[in-house]
């Protein structure tokens, strides 16, 4: 059994061109948040000469990464953007000298155990580069070892118009294996899995030949049906163990990683070069050229469209990320960020949305989703402000996938509905811990009135 999912177009029309190399452009700003976690302390100030590679943002506290400039030059300002996500966080703004001097410290890392490789990853800024952001030496950085036997390496990448990984396999495989063997040889891991679609070929059979000289690594090729990379789906479709509601990879001994994340920490391991640059997919139907590029991290998304061809239409909407899953990119000011792995132009014709109409109780959505949730029933939960349905129907459980949305036939905003069903979720857990405090704060005050009556009573009798 496999879990659900289902057949949207691919438009992978970038899955056979190499990656080009973008000219560095005049001005980078680089935010001190391009990762779950806290946001980066930024350590530079205005007017210092940077070099590419040099540290500009420090990590803070346990959840956060490390940040290093993409360009040679001057710090121009440091002042704060609005992310996609809506968060103000501090940004530097560097003006390129168009020599992109290497750092004087930019040396491969000693690693020779398990807490200096974990060491390393942290100062190689990696993060989830399939989009997650999720700081990497957290995740490696496992506290028992013994909890895990395999590495899920994510190959998948559903998402229409992205072949950033599929690149990263076909132009990096060596590295993929190079990050396999270094898990290997300081986390003891012995078992990987490299979970793929069927529709990458190229990518499959460089996977497969590598694999077939290297012990404990298996290529599972999988149906091409979205959202095949999902954590869940990919864990269950290549290891057939479920993550717990609420719960990890690690909690059923699983390490998921992004293909291409592993693949930066072999090379960062190989040459110190910690993240700066972002291979991405440039797509969509205002796009004249579409091609996988080398972008610097920072770039602005005007300056990577300029050069990476241009546009045919102005476009109506533009993405981070996928049609399915992708964030609105508010301006095209805004900068490449590490989990950037590609920016979608849409024109008006493919960003238009279509025209909703009422529930004809069809049930489509339903069996379609992969985790078997129920959106029809969501909706009127969360209609009805019945936070107690909610809870029965697990909206807390939707990964805002998109599979049901995409088959609606009235489509109706269910993504939108359950991301508004899990806000009015946590409202009614909330509302539900202040009544428990309430109740037991009258339970004491209760208590208390009797405990002070009897003491009286005693009084009076002596
Ligand atoms: S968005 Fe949520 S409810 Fe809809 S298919 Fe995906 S997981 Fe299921
Ligand atoms: S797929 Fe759309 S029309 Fe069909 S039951 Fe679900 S919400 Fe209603």
């Amino acid at each position: 059994m496999r879990l659900h999912g289902i057949k949207i177009p691919h438009k992978k029309n970038t899955a056979g061109i190499a990656p080009v190399e973008l000219p560095i452009p005049s001005r980078v700003r680089i935010p001190m948040s391009m990762h779950i976690g806290r946001t980066s302390k930024v350590i530079v100030k205005k007017g210092d000469t940077v070099k590419v590679g040099q540290l500009i943002g420090q990590a803070e506290g346990f959840v956060s990464s490390d940040i290093h400039s993409s360009v040679s030059g001057t710090v121009e300002k440091i002042d704060e953007m609005i992310t996609a996500g809506g968060d103000r966080v501090p940004c530097v703004s560097i003006v390129s000298d168009g020599r992109q001097e290497m750092y004087e410290g930019i040396k491969p890392p000693a690693v020779d155990d398990f807490d200096s490789f974990v060491k390393a990853v942290r100062q190689s800024g990696a993060v989830g580069l399939g989009g997650a952001g999720f700081p990497s030496f957290v995740k490696l950085g496992v506290d028992d070892l013994s909890r895990i036997d395999a590495v899920v390496i994510n190959a998948a990448e559903c998402e229409p118009y992205i072949t950033s990984d599929t690149r990263t396999m076909i132009d990096k495989g060596g590295y993929v294996f190079k990050g396999i063997e270094a898990i290997k040889k300081y986390m003891g891991i012995r078992h990987f899995i490299i979970g793929i679609e069927n529709n990458k070929r190229e990518a499959i059979s460089v996977m497969q030949e590598l694999a077939g000289k290297t012990d404990g690594v298996g290529v599972r090729v999988l149906p091409s049906l979205y959202p095949q990379g999902s954590e869940k789906v990919l864990v269950y479709n290549t290891m057939k163990r479920i993550i717990p509601k609420g719960g990890l990879p690690l909690d059923i001994g699983v390490i998921v990683t992004n293909v291409t994340t592993l693949a930066f920490i072999a090379e960062y391991l190989e040459k110190g070069i910690p993240l700066v640059s972002k291979c991405l997919t440039v797509d969509g139907s205002a796009v004249k050229e579409p091609k996988n590029v080398i972008a610097p991290i920072g770039m602005s998304i005007s300056d990577l469209i300029e050069a990476a061809g241009g546009l045919k239409n102005e476009p109506a909407k533009v993405m981070y990320g996928g049609p399915m899953m992708g964030i609105t990119v508010p301006s095209m000011d805004e900068p490449v960020l590490k989990n950037t792995n590609a920016v979608i132009f849409m024109d008006s014709r493919e960003a238009a949305p279509p025209k909703t109409t009422p529930c004809i109780s069809c049930g489509a959505c339903a069996d379609h989703c992969p985790l078997r949730l129920d959106p029809r029933a969501i909706a009127r939960a969360y209609k009805t402000d019945d936070g107690e349905e909610l809870e029965k129907l697990c909206v807390d459980l939707c990964m805002e996938c998109g599979c049901c949305a995409f088959v609606c036939p009235a489509h109706r905003p269910l993504v939108q509905t359950n991301k508004l069903g899990k806000l009015r979720l946590r409202e009614y857990h909330d509302e539900l811990k202040a009544q428990k405090e309430k109740e037991q704060k009258e339970r004491e005050t209760k208590a208390e009135k009797e405990k002070k009556t009897a003491q009286k009573g005693e009084v009076s009798h002596e």
